[in-house]
């Protein structure tokens, strides 16, 4: 029988600061799965991540369905926009929020695991953060500096992520990164360089997929998610709108569960996908593979869906049963 057995193996997420968005389900499908999870946060969300979870903030969504509860190896502070503590500006090493932090560059991150790892090596590397200050502006409005910070904390912080952690991981080993059609397509709201962004990730995991492969035996793909209301989506200001006319207009006419994503990303990690790499994977129900949207009027007078629905078929029924 095929399963995923992921007992023994290593993985550092970085990009989780609560339990609303991708990271987390990635965490709670590996952990499930057997791997042994290390988290990279944020250093301005850290210490209110790490007290939420002291609390038991979290604990419902950390237990599985037998009751058994999902558990962090370490939560290391770490930040995806410096490769070098070297780099790093004083005003930001002076900054509250980082003062009490030190070794959070991907360099520093990646030598503090390899100690905490002690003789182990990493197998899975995932990249489930971005950021981008001028996301809610039109790309015509976006300053020089938001476009390239966007692609900064984004795009580039994958790449270095591979230079610095692949030489720790093991052959055979799986690094998976969250993209967004919006690098494909335009979406307009997801703005301030950050269509470019993903377009640059997308890019950037057909290289790296090649120059990964070559050099340590490791896969490299990206998921292509749908929308989820998670912390960073809220912060765009448009999830309501675009969860909405996803589910209205996709070929599944359901909300995206982050588990989707995470099960996937399981699959990614294990040897059942041993031959994909540098492939841009859709958990989006479909929605990327739409040519013109299914809207209320073709719906209703039957313009556009008529055109595929057979004898029998009403279009709002079939939302009705599957909608959320
Ligand atoms: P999220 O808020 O759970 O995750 C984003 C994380 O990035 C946060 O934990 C944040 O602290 C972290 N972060 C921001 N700047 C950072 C930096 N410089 N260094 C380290 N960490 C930093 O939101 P999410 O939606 O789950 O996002 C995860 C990934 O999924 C992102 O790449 C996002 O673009 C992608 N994605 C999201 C959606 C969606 O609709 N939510 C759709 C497609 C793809």
């Amino acid at each position: 029988m095929l399963s995923i057995d992921l007992k023994g193996k290593t993985v550092f997420i970085a990009g989780i600061a609560d339990d609303q968005g991708f990271g987390f389900a990635i965490a709670k499908a590996l952990y499930s799965a057997g791997a042994e999870i290390y988290v990279g946060t944020w250093p301005p969300v850290f210490n209110l991540f790490t007290k939420s979870l002291e609390k038991g903030k979290f604990d419902e969504s950390m237990t599985y369905e037998d009751g058994s509860k999902m558990e962090f190896k370490k939560i290391l502070p770490f930040d995806g926009v410096f490769d070098n503590d070297n780099e790093i500006p004083e005003e930001v090493k002076e900054d509250k929020r980082y003062k009490v932090f030190e070794n959070y560059s991907i360099k520093e991150t990646s030598e503090v695991l390899k100690k905490e790892l002690g003789g182990k090596k990493l197998d899975f590397l995932v990249h489930s953060l971005a950021n981008g200050p001028d996301v809610k502006k039109p790309l015509l409005q976006t300053s020089r500096n938001g476009y390239l910070a966007a692609l900064s904390a984004s795009s580039f912080s994958k790449v270095s992520m591979c230079q610095h952690f692949g030489p720790i991981m093991n052959s055979g080993g799986s690094i998976i990164s969250l993209t967004y059609l919006a690098g494909e397509r335009c979406i307009p709201g997801y703005g301030g360089g950050m269509s470019t962004a993903k377009a640059a990730l997308d890019s950037d995991t057909k290289v790296l997929a090649y120059e990964c492969g070559r050099a340590w035996g490791i896969r490299v793909n990206t998921i292509s998610a749908g929308p989820l209301g998670s912390r960073a989506a809220k912060a765009i200001g448009f999830i309501e709108r675009i969860l909405d006319y996803s589910t209205r207009n996709q070929p599944l006419a359901k909300v995206l569960k982050a588990e989707e994503v995470g099960s996937t990303v399981a699959f990614l990690c294990s040897d059942l996908s041993s031959a994909i790499t540098g492939s841009v994977v859709y958990v989006d129900n479909g929605f990327h593979a739409m040519g013109v949207p299914v809207s209320e009027r073709g719906v209703q007078g039957g313009d556009l869906t008529s055109l595929h629905i057979q004898d029998g078929f009403e279009p709002h029924s079939f939302k009705s049963k599957y909608t959320d």
